[in-house]
Order: structure tokens, then C-alpha cells, then sequence
């Protein structure tokens, strides 16, 4: 790198501004700005070039920088967002240091916003002008690199999070994948067909969830969640726990022998994976697939957890002394470098929407509990019957349930159009019911998902094009006696109906899960107003957050079926094995640190730190930033009342110098 300090004090400053096609020349008068940024004190080249970005643009900097020895580059040209980092790395390949580069943005800030070109050149020339007063002050900077360690922590083991943890540990990566739930599988455990090609669920999944238990790469830690996360991109400190199952999980094989031994002979508790449908004992696994196939004991009706007291017959049962009920929580601590965020979605609750009968009317069903009912394994053996055990002859299902709507949800939930027409198919398959779709508009974006919409056309499904105002059981006329009646305006033809049904099956939309802030809050991350996980970039880092090692997968990002859900964790798996693989990350060295022999120790910066970076050292009696974990926010600086809180370009001196710059003088046409 050539020696960067101006020796008389006056730096060696070339300035370029881009057209950006028309974008920028189409407004500001990029001649007439390169004309006069080429009179100000210290600039040695003033150009003006069509495309800055593209190859000719950047070698044009680099030719520069060698043959007129410059030491300072100032592009004015695009948002910093899209081409800081282009324009740095051309700087440094000339061999000067990247942060004796400035970004001027004219676009977004002037020709995007301004139609008087006289007006947003004159602005153009002061921005510029800033610029060229504050690279004045600036000083090399070094970026940081921290290693990665090669471990992965996935959290969520549905499909997104299996995917991602399989992907991870087949590149020979150890994966830590931790699963709140007592088994792995998540929603699509619970399907019995998924669209548009009808595939079993369990067929495709289970191959991957065994895969997983058995992987040698892979630590399962179901029943079990991230209790504190400590740490920086290439090394988090994680802390899981662990809840008790009562059962010693290494030496369990799930023979069911202490299930059939309990001394509630009965099921008597509602299933949670049916939904409630069915019951189950206080000793369980989850669903016959279940993935580790290991009991566990729900202390809130086991009566021996609950009260102390039982015949404890199911001890008794076990030829392999797996029971233990004095097991506790049990806290494991893992180090990783990167995290795969993967936790998913929650069913809207259909209570919100209390105009469709959910929760009054017994044949009002959620799409999740039909689920179950079309499931060979489910509580009917697959059977689609009502509460009262009678078959269905007219099924109706409401779309859009929660999605779509300002008082409830105003997001398209994305996959309850193909959800519905699937439940469609099969009611059809399984009872011969007349079957109506109550829809808004038909969204089938996906392969082959329009081709499934045409399919049941052709089964006959009948489609009622039009938002439902309510399901009651009032009968106005004899066919609606005992029968469900769903009042609809249907705009295709222009008038209300009313449709008598046995049935009513509810497409719930798609939400963020309840402990989705919580979540958010331990990893740092941000939510999106809607409460999904906010994604770095929608377009260019889809699967990153603003969090450096920490990406997300799937639904928890925002409603998606499953073929997006696996492309994208196989993209995330991807990004955590690009740092894995480089085996180090450079940090921007734009970060804050504290000058000790100004800090008075007031301790005021610490809680501020959005990203926990800065602690307290009590020997010293300082605060102390943690360069991995600073973002270079400010927050610090601004707050330090003494002043001891400087941050790497953007020192004190660089923004009076750009204020001066600035206000200098009033720039001329
Ligand atoms: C009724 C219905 C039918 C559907 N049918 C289809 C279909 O046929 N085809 C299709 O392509 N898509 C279908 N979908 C969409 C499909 O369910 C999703 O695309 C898929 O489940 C998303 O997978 P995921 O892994 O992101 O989330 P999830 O399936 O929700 O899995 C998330 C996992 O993370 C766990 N978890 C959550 N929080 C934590 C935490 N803090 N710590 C640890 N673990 C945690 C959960 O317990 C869960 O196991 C349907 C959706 C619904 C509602």
C-alpha cells in the first residue's frame, strides 16, 4: 500500500461522479459538477463516467490512484448500500487503504428526489464538496478478522431446520439442532399429503428426521431450548436447556411398555400433536414416527410428578430402568461460530375471527385439525367425520382466515390457497362430499400449482369467488334445518348467498410464533413490523439478518410452503458454510472504542449498547467495547458524557470537516 499521509498536509484527492445511465445525468449536470470539484483544494482528477460500478468505471480509479499517486477517492454516485463495498475493494487493489475511499450518494439523495436540475446540481456540488473536505481526516483502517468456528447451532427442528442441519453435517460441519418440541418434524409432521403432487408427508420427511438422529455429525437435542446466548459472529457462547423427559433418553427404545403399564388405563389427556382430537396418557410419544422414539412424562398428569403418589407400575414395566423421576432441567453450554435460525410459524387462532363458529359451532374445524382427521395416523384412522361420528355430505372451506384483513392480519399467508384445494381433494377422496371453496382471489404461484387448481375444477369442487360474512346455524329455510349455513356475497354473479353445510373447515393463515420477540431479543436480531424475523436484504441477503453468523430458514421468516422453505435453508446452510470454510470473517473496522484515560467509569454506555458490546471492567474502573460485537450505531458516542467514545470514521474531526465542507460556501451554477 503506498504511503497515504500527505506530506504537505494537502491531500491527493481523486474525485469521480457516475451518471448511472440517466438516473443521475438525467438530472444533476455531471459536467458541470466534475468541472467544479476539479477547482476545489486538494482534488487532482475530476472525472465523469457513464457507469462508476461497471469494470471500465473501476479500473478508471485504479489508474488514477498509480499514475497520479493519489491518496484520497471520492465517488459520487449510488447509495453506499449497494456499491461502498465495490468502490473500497477497486481502492484497495491499487494498493491504497480502503477507508481513504468516501461514497457521495446523488442518487438516492438528489436526482431521485429533485426535478429542478439546476437546484439538485447545486446540491450535488455541496454534498460533494463535503466529501472532499472531510477525506481530509481520513486515517487507515485495518479490518478485524475473527475465526470461525466450524460448529453450527440450528434452532428449530422442522423441516427448515432439519434440511439445513442434514445439509451442514453431510459437509462434514458438527450441527447442534435444538428442538423445543419432544420430536423433531414440526408442521409438516403433521400432514398427511402435501400439494401440489400429493405426496405422503411422512414418506419424505421421516427418511430425513431418522437421518438426523443418526447422523454422527449431528447433536439432537429435543425437548430443549437456547436458554442464553453469549458472543460474536465465529464465537457464540451458547447455553441450552434441557427439560426432563423422566426418562433416561440413551437407554429408551421406545418399546411403550411403561405406556401400556400406566395406571391410567385410558387416554385422557388431549393430544397435542391431534390437535386435541384424540387423547393420550401422562407417559407418551408424540406420533408413531417420532423422532428420538423416546417416552417422555408430561409432569402437569403424571401422577407421580404431579402429587408424588402412583402405583409407579410403569417402573415396574421397564426391563431397561429408563424411568427416573428425579430427574431436573439439565443446562449444556456448546461454543459454535455461526446459528441457523429455523423456528418456524403459529396457526392464526381462528377465536380472533369469532363471526366464523370456531369454538361454537362443533363441524367448524381449523385446516390444521383437518389435517389430522385425513391422516391414516390420526385420531379417525383418516376417516372424515363430524364430532357426533356422522360422514359430511357438504364441506365448505373458508379461505383467507386471519390473512388478508386489516382488523386481523393484512399479510397473504401464501400457502392457504394450495392448502385448501388440497383438503379439497381429499374430503372429496375420503367421504364424497360436495366440497365449496369460499375464496377472495386464487393465488397458485408455485410449479405445477395452477395445474392442481385446474385438477379440482375438474373433480367438480365448486369455487365461490367472495369474502364470507359469517357461519351460523340459523335456518331460514327447511334445507338449512340442523345445518351450517355460511353467508357469502359471491361478486361473480352478483348477489348473497347462503349455503347449507355439514362442515366447515377454517384456512387459518400463517403468524409469527408467540415468542417470537423473545427469540429476536436472545439472538439479537430484528422483527419485521409484522413480527416475522427481518431478513438483511429482501432481495440480495435474503437469508442473512443484521446480525453477523446468524441467519434464518423458513417460515419464521415469513409464510412459505415447503419447497421455498428448503430452498431456503439449503441457502442458509450455504451462507454459514461460506464463513465456516473461509475459516475467518473480516469485521468493517468502522466500530467504536473508548479512549481509558477519558472515561470516568460512569457506566452509562453499557445498557445503552443495542448489541451488548460494551462491558465494565471493574479492575480498571472502565468501559470497554468489544470490537466483534460493535455495529458502529454511535449510540455510545453520542451518550458518553465525557467525551472518551470515539468511533472509526466517524471520529469527531471527519464530521466538523464534512459540516465545514458543507456550509463552506454557496456553490455556483
Ligand atoms: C394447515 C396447513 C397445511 C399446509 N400444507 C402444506 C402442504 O401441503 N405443502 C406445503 O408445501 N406447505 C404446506 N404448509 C406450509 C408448511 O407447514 C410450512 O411451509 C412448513 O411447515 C415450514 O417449515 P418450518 O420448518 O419453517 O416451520 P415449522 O414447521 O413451524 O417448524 C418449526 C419448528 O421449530 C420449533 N421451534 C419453534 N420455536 C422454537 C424455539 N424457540 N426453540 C426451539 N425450537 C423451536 C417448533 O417446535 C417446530 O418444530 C401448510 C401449512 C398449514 C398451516
Amino acid at each position: 500500500m503506498h504511503d497515504a499521509t500527505p506530506t504537505n498536509g494537502t491531500p491527493r484527492i481523486g474525485f469521480y461522479v457516475c451518471h448511472c445511465g440517466t438516473n443521475i445525468a438525467g438530472v444533476v449536470d455531471v459536467k458541470a459538477l466534475a468541472e467544479y470539484v476539479a477547482t476545489l483544494n486538494g482534488v487532482v482528477v475530476s472525472r465523469e463516467y457513464k457507469y462508476m460500478c461497471s469494470d471500465p468505471g473501476q479500473e478508471l480509479i485504479q489508474q488514477d490512484i498509480r499514475e497520479q499517486n493519489l491518496n484520497r477517492i471520492v465517488v459520487a454516485s449510488c447509495s453506499p448500500l449497494l456499491h461502498e463495498h465495490t468502490f473500497r475493494h477497486a481502492t484497495a487493489q491499487a494498493g491504497l487503504n480502503p477507508f481513504f475511499f468516501q461514497m457521495v450518494n446523488i442518487r438516492e439523495n438528489v436526482s431521485w428526489v429533485h426535478e429542478d436540475k439546476v437546484a439538485a446540481t447545486l446540491k450535488a456540488k455541496d454534498l460533494a464538496r463535503a466529501a472532499i473536505r472531510r477525506v481530509f481526516s481520513h486515517k487507515a483502517l485495518e479490518p478485524k478478522k475473527v475465526p470461525i468456528n466450524p460448529a453450527v447451532l440450528v434452532v428449530g427442528g422442522g423441516i427448515a431446520g432439519i434440511h439445513a442441519a442434514l445439509t451442514l453435517a453431510n459437509a462434514g460441519k458438527h450441527v447442534y439442532l435444538v428442538e423445543r418440541e419432544p420430536t423433531i418434524g414440526g408442521h409438516m409432521a403433521m400432514f398427511d399429503k402435501t400439494f401440489p403432487t400429493l405426496d405422503c408427508a411422512a414418506c419424505i420427511l421421516t427418511p430425513k428426521m431418522s437421518a438426523v438422529k443418526s447422523h454422527p455429525n449431528i447433536t439432537l437435542w429435543t425437548y430443549s431450548e437456547v436458554a442464553n446466548v453469549d458472543g460474536y459472529v465465529g464465537s457464540y457462547k451458547i447455553k441450552v436447556k434441557r427439560k426432563p423427559r423422566y426418562i433416561k433418553e440413551d437407554l429408551c427404545v421406545g418399546c411403550m411398555e411403561c405406556v401400556t403399564a400406566c395406571i391410567y388405563k385410558d387416554a385422557r389427556f388431549p393430544d397435542e400433536f391431534n390437535v386435541g382430537l384424540s387423547k393420550r396418557k401422562p407417559v407418551y410419544i408424540p406420533f408413531p414416527q417420532a423422532t428420538p422414539q423416546v417416552v417422555l412424562f408430561d409432569p402437569e398428569t403424571c401422577l407421580q410428578l404431579k402429587k408424588g403418589k402412583c402405583t409407579q407400575t410403569c417402573i415396574e414395566a421397564c426391563d431397561r430402568k429408563c424411568i427416573d423421576f428425579t430427574q431436573t432441567e439439565e443446562f449444556k453450554e456448546i461454543e459454535v461460530g455461526t446459528i441457523i435460525l429455523a423456528t418456524g410459524f403459529k396457526p392464526f387462532d381462528p377465536a380472533k375471527t369469532p363471526y366464523y363458529g370456531y369454538g361454537t359451532y362443533p363441524n367448524v374445524y381449523t385446516a390444521l385439525e383437518v389435517e389430522r382427521l385425513v391422516n391414516a395416523s390420526g385420531p379417525t384412522g383418516g376417516e372424515v367425520i363430524l364430532r357426533d361420528g356422522s360422514h359430511p355430505k357438504a364441506v365448505g372451506i373458508i379461505h383467507c382466515v386471519g390473512s388478508r384483513d386489516e382488523k386481523t392480519n393484512r399479510w397473504c399467508s401464501r400457502v392457504c390457497c394450495m392448502y385448501s384445494l388440497k383438503l379439497a381433494h381429499l374430503v372429496k377422496e375420503h367421504t364424497g362430499a360436495e366440497v365449496y371453496n369460499f375464496y377472495i382471489d386464487m393465488r397458485t404461484p408455485g410449479k405445477g400449482y395452477e395445474e392442481f387448481y385446474d385438477k379440482l375444477l375438474k373433480e367438480g369442487v365448486h369455487f365461490i369467488r367472495g369474502r364470507v360474512a359469517e357461519v351460523t346455524d340459523w335456518a331460514t329455510t327447511p334445507q338449512e334445518e340442523g345445518k351450517l349455513v355460511v353467508r357469502v356475497e359471491d361478486t361473480l354473479i352478483g348477489s348473497v348467498r347462503r349455503v347449507p353445510l355439514d362442515m366447515v373447515i377454517l384456512a387459518q393463515g400463517l403468524e409469527p410464533r408467540a415468542d417470537a420477540q423473545d427469540v429476536r431479543r436472545l439472538f439479537n436480531i430484528s422483527c419485521a413490523t409484522e413480527g416475522f424475523f427481518l431478513e438483511r436484504h429482501p432481495k440480495l441477503a435474503p437469508v442473512n439478518t443484521f446480525t453477523d453468523g446468524v441467519f434464518i430458514a423458513g417460515a419464521c421468516q415469513g409464510p412459505r410452503d415447503i419447497p421455498d422453505t428448503v430452498a431456503q435453508a439449503g441457502a442458509a446452510a450455504a451462507e454459514a458454510l461460506a464463513l465456516i470454510d473461509a475459516g475467518h470473517m473480516e469485521l468493517d473496522p468502522n466500530t467504536a472504542f473508548i479512549r481509558e484515560e477519558d472515561c470516568s467509569g460512569c457506566k452509562s454506555c453499557v445498557p445503552l449498547c443495542p448489541f451488548k458490546a460494551i462491558s465494565f471492567l471493574e479492575d480498571k474502573k472502565k468501559a470497554w467495547i468489544n470490537e466483534a460485537l460493535c455495529k458502529g450505531c454511535g449510540t455510545c458516542v453520542a451518550a458518553c458524557p465525557s467525551g472518551s467514545i470515539v468511533q472509526n470514521l466517524f471520529e469527531d474531526e471527519q464530521i466538523f470537516n464534512e459540516i465545514d465542507g458543507l456550509l463552506s460556501e454557496l456553490a455556483q451554477v
